[in-house]
């Protein structure tokens, strides 16, 4: 599983102007490239968690999740781990200060996994940072 530069540069971008609010989305991928985070309609943020309402989720493809932990630890809490156990299989940690080396990527079972970064071409697919920006 790789990520996309932009999108991991969006989703640190939107952590960050969400602290000291938890941030929480849906990771979506065009092959093996994770390429879009879905923010899930109702998900209540505070800045102890963000709970997101599965059921809620758009009738969408993912493979995993994204959320920030303001405080800076990028450990899994229990919560978390349940959540990784029930929904997708890249489970992403982005810890303040929100930048390139502040984030951990987890599967299933809480256990690191390494999440390449690579550069990807989204030529017409452009929409969904406008969407994400409008909501
Ligand atoms: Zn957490």
């Amino acid at each position: 599983m790789k990520i996309a530069r932009e999108t991991l540069q969006f989703i640190l971008e939107v952590c960050r102007s969400s602290a000291p609010k938890e941030f929480a989305g849906m990771l979506s991928a065009k092959g093996d490239v994770i390429t879009e985070v879905i923010v899930v309609p109702g998900t209540e943020s505070t800045d102890e968690s963000a709970v997101m309402q599965l059921f809620m989720l758009p009738n969408i493809h993912t493979v995993g999740s994204v959320h920030s932990h303001p405080s800076g630890n990028t450990r899994p809490s229990g919560i978390d781990l349940d959540l990784f156990d029930r929904k997708g299989v890249v489970h992403m940690i982005v810890g303040a200060p929100f930048d390139l080396k502040s984030w951990k990527c987890y599967d299933t079972n809480g256990r690191p996994l390494n999440l390449e970064v690579v550069d990807y071409d989204f030529k017409d697919e452009d929409e969904f940072f406008e969407d994400i920006m409008n909501s």
